[in-house]
């Protein structure tokens, strides 16, 4: 019962000198951030699509994913902005599993956390290089953060970390677009709460110094269903959850009210293909009420290339080992059909 000290890692200032950011990454992450900042807004009526796999397990078929979203952006540009998905580190239940590629850069040989803050590092960049794409990541460990802060353009608190108050007060200080998920419990209040202490300046203890942020005014809701006492999944994209979430705002004092709708977890039960389902029955929400159509600026979805998931070491090249995910193809004709009904 201790703790050994394995090994001092290096500094986010030194790894970012090891990999630092070249050509114009800066440019793709900037712009990027502004077009989501602008539909936060609300002076920009297209939406946000996060999408992607529930874990960055393997860098090639992570970046084959990205690369595929390229022509599909291209098509739907004047109606979805996406922010590709790349999860580096998972939180699990019970703390057993595959806790992402911070952990483990191959999820087949054991956990290496130098060589995992470099391993997603690379890929953050590879994706902006290769693709043009900035991206999408969990804050699932605050201290963390800075590895990736000049990279990312979208950063997500989970369901098991939106209570606690390390996390609210370092999202105060995340430079781009910050999303509070609603607990597994379900309760919005805790969401909503989050997304308060987020919005506004804090001083606190953060990688061992004294720090002040500024509050992020970006700082929204992600609505991602949730588990009730018998450990069923419900959801909570449903109208009436909407016109909920647009009441209990109402009598916030909250910066650009907003929500994205996570369409797997626990709204689609883990049932991946029920996504374009739960996409069509939101935009049909928004068309019917328009205090709901400006409320929600988006959605989040779990997808990668090949349908389903499979155990870790399974060998199926582009299949989530984490979550279950929607398939490439019917990835894509989401895509287009979604644009078509905005
Ligand atoms: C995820 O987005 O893969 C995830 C772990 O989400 P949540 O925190 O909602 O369970
Ligand atoms: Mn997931």
């Amino acid at each position: 019962m201790s703790m050994e000290f394995i090994r001092r890692l290096a500094m986010p200032a030194e790894v970012k000198e090891l990999c630092p950011l070249t050509g114009n990454m800066n440019e793709a992450v900037s712009a990027s951030k502004k077009a989501q900042e602008a539909v936060f807004e609300g002076k920009d009526n297209r939406k946000i699509l996060i999408i992607g796999p529930c874990s960055a397990d393997n860098e090639d078929s992570v970046i084959d994913y990205i690369s595929r979203l390229c022509p599909v952006q291209e098509k739907v540009k004047d109606k979805i902005v996406i922010v590709p998905r790349i999860y580096t580190n998972k939180p699990r239940t019970t703390g057993e599993g595959y806790k992402g590629m911070l952990h483990q850069p191959n999820p087949n040989e054991k956990s290496d956390l130098f060589k995992g803050i470099i391993a997603t590092r690379h890929l953050h960049m590879r994706a902006i290089s290769e693709t043009g794409f900035a991206c999408a990541d969990e804050m699932l460990y605050p201290e963390n953060y800075q590895y990736l802060d000049d990279l990312l353009a979208y950063v997500a608190v989970g369901a098991r970390s939106v209570e606690d108050q390390q996390h609210r007060l370092t999202a105060s200080g995340i430079i781009s677009p910050v999303g509070m998920k609603n607990p597994t419990s379900g309760d919005f209040e805790v969401m909503l709460n989050a997304i308060l202490a987020a919005q506004h300046a804090h001083t606190f203890i953060y990688r061992g110094w004294e720090v002040q942020s500024d509050g992020n005014p970006y700082a929204h809701a992600i609505l991602r269903g949730s588990t009730n006492k018998h450990g069923e999944s419900q959801s909570n994209y449903h109208y009436e959850d909407l016109t909920r979430l647009c009441d209990m705002y109402a009598k916030k004092q909250l910066q650009n009210p907003a929500c994205i709708i996570d369409t797997n977890h626990s709204n689609s039960g883990k049932k991946p293909l029920e996504q374009p389902r739960i996409i069509k029955e939101v935009l049909y929400s928004m068309r019917h009420n328009e205090e709901i159509g400006k409320l929600v600026k988006g959605f989040m979805v779990e997808s990668y290339i090949v349908d389903g998931a499979q155990k870790v070491g399974g060998g199926v090249y582009g299949q989530s080992i984490t979550d279950p995910c929607i398939g490439w193809e019917k990835t894509e004709q989401l895509i287009f059909e979604m644009a078509e009904m905005l």
